[in-house]
């Protein structure tokens, strides 16, 4: 058996920390809905054939067309992106080897995982031994099925489970693959959505793994409800969305819109957010952003376990957003990280490896880093000589609810004392240690009495660098 390389690669960053944390934020609560919504999603999305082109990419996108309005790209074979030119178009029909009494022992209609993905077309008859040359196997994991491509070297080949290749009989094999490389288009999906700014928050996702829920779906899934939900909330920033083929769909990107990547002011990848995993947020490239510092808030108080990893230029399009020529403030969001778990590239990255559960709290993980980015603002304390009486306001009534006595205080006095136009509200969470949504309530229930005003424009970088 032969190997070959995907393109996106298993990572192998090194934690920073990990660490199980209590003090979960009970603001952002989710019902189990939108974790059951995201799972039907995945279940539509499971068995269409993507790769990084062609037919199955655009059913994709157009199916997530019903939940957001994306605008679809389609940029020609052969158009030059950087150092990259578009690959041919592939798109696949059929494909399986049958035995002499023509029983198809393997067939992609069983599972598309059966083809490495970006197989050129072939008919032939050959014996077992010529056969295997093209056989792909986990001996590690003899029931499943791995995920193979091959983009950019003109080959052709079949995945199995290790088991089914021992049982292979030695005798001559039809294999049929009816696809089809030819010049055609590279397909992506893009959500726009204006804020009171044209500075942007870009989220990112792939969209051209076959049928691999964790690695690939989640993403798209969670990314899709996060988009959903913003309409309804205000916004500071402007969203961009991108659902697109790793690597050469983010080079495509980039390629097309170098002169409007300067608006982009915090941003993240986000994949393999379904499995029942931690959490890992793997820092942008400079390691100090604020959507560096908003997930390591976010995370500290999600009362999941959780690692930080620091940048290396490797795993997802990260990489492409933080090759030096951008240098962007994008991170990337993932459960298990890509390589870190057994079923990731194989097909035990099924419907029962994701869960929506999972799905939920990384939505909930997400929406919470999204009201860091859109409210850590800088106050000024307008009663700054000693302490205002608090009690007689009703500030602890007004801050109530899921927040305890002793928690609404605590974060009622750190906003006084901190706000003096120089520290953010997430660099006060930081100092007091309570969730930026508790330094939020407060800040929201002192600027009602007249207690603070907001201190100049909006705060250009979120980093603790007190
Ligand atoms: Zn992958």
């Amino acid at each position: 058996m032969k190997g070959m390389s995907s393109v996106e690669d298993v990572g192998r960053c090194r934690p920073e920390r990990l660490e199980d944390v209590s003090g979960s934020d009970p603001e952002t609560t989710l019902s189990d809905g939108s974790g059951n919504e995201m799972y039907r999603l995945i279940a539509e999305l499971y068995p269409i054939c993507r790769s990084i082109t062609g037919q199955g990419i655009r059913d994709t996108l157009g199916r997530i067309q019903q939940h957001i309005p994306l605008t679809i790209s389609e940029v020609p074979s052969g158009t030059q992106v950087f150092d990259w030119k578009v690959p041919r178009e592939w798109n696949i029909r059929d494909a399986y080897v049958a035995d002499r009494q023509g029983v198809r022992i393997i067939d992609f209609k069983q599972s598309n995982l059966h083809v490495v993905s970006y197989s050129t077309p072939i008919t032939a008859r050959m014996p077992l031994v010529e056969l295997k040359e093209h056989l792909f196997t986990l001996p590690d994991h003899p029931d499943w099925i791995p995920y193979r491509t091959s983009y950019y070297k003109e080959s052709w080949g079949f995945c199995l489970s290790h088991r089914q290749y021992l049982g292979l009989r030695d005798e001559e094999y039809d294999v049929v693959i009816d696809s089809s490389l030819q010049d055609g288009h590279l397909t992506y999906g893009e959500y726009y959505l204006p804020g009171e700014t044209a500075e942007e928050v870009l989220i990112s996702c792939h969209a051209c793994h076959p049928s691999l829920c964790n690695d690939n779906l989640s993403g798209i899934a969670v990314a899709t409800f996060l988009a959903q939900s913003l309409p309804s909330r205000s916004r500071r920033y402007s969203y961009r969305f991108l659902f697109l083929p790793v690597t050469i769909g983010a080079i495509t990107w980039l390629a097309l819109n170098q002169d409007h990547v300067s608006k982009i002011k915090h941003g993240f990848v986000i994949t393999g957010v379904g499995d029942e995993g931690g959490f890992t947020y793997k820092k942008s490239r400079g390691g100090n952003a604020g959507i560096d510092a908003a997930f390591a808030h976010v995370l500290r108080h999600s009362g999941e376990s959780f690692e930080i990893t620091e940048f290396i230029p490797y795993g997802y399009d990260e990489r492409q957003y933080g090759s030096p020529g951008f240098n962007l403030p994008v991170g990337c969001f993932m459960r298990r990280a890509n390589g870190r778990y057994p079923e990731y590239h194989t097909s035990a990255d099924n419907l029962d490896f994701v869960k929506p559960t999972s799905l939920s709290r990384s939505l909930q993980v997400v929406q919470s880093v999204i009201e860091v980015l859109e409210s850590n603002s800088r106050y000024v304390n307008t009663a700054p000589y000693c302490e205002p009486q608090l009690g007689k306001r009703g500030l602890y009534r007004a801050i109530g609810g899921n927040v305890t006595g002793r928690s609404a205080e605590m974060a009622l006095l750190w906003v006084l004392n901190l706000s003096d136009g120089t520290h953010t509200l997430l660099q006060i969470s930081e100092r007091a240690q309570l969730p930026f949504s508790t330094i939020k309530l407060a800040a929201d229930a002192l600027k009602g009495q007249g207690l603070l005003r907001l201190a100049g424009e909006a705060v250009e970088s979120l980093g603790n660098q007190e």
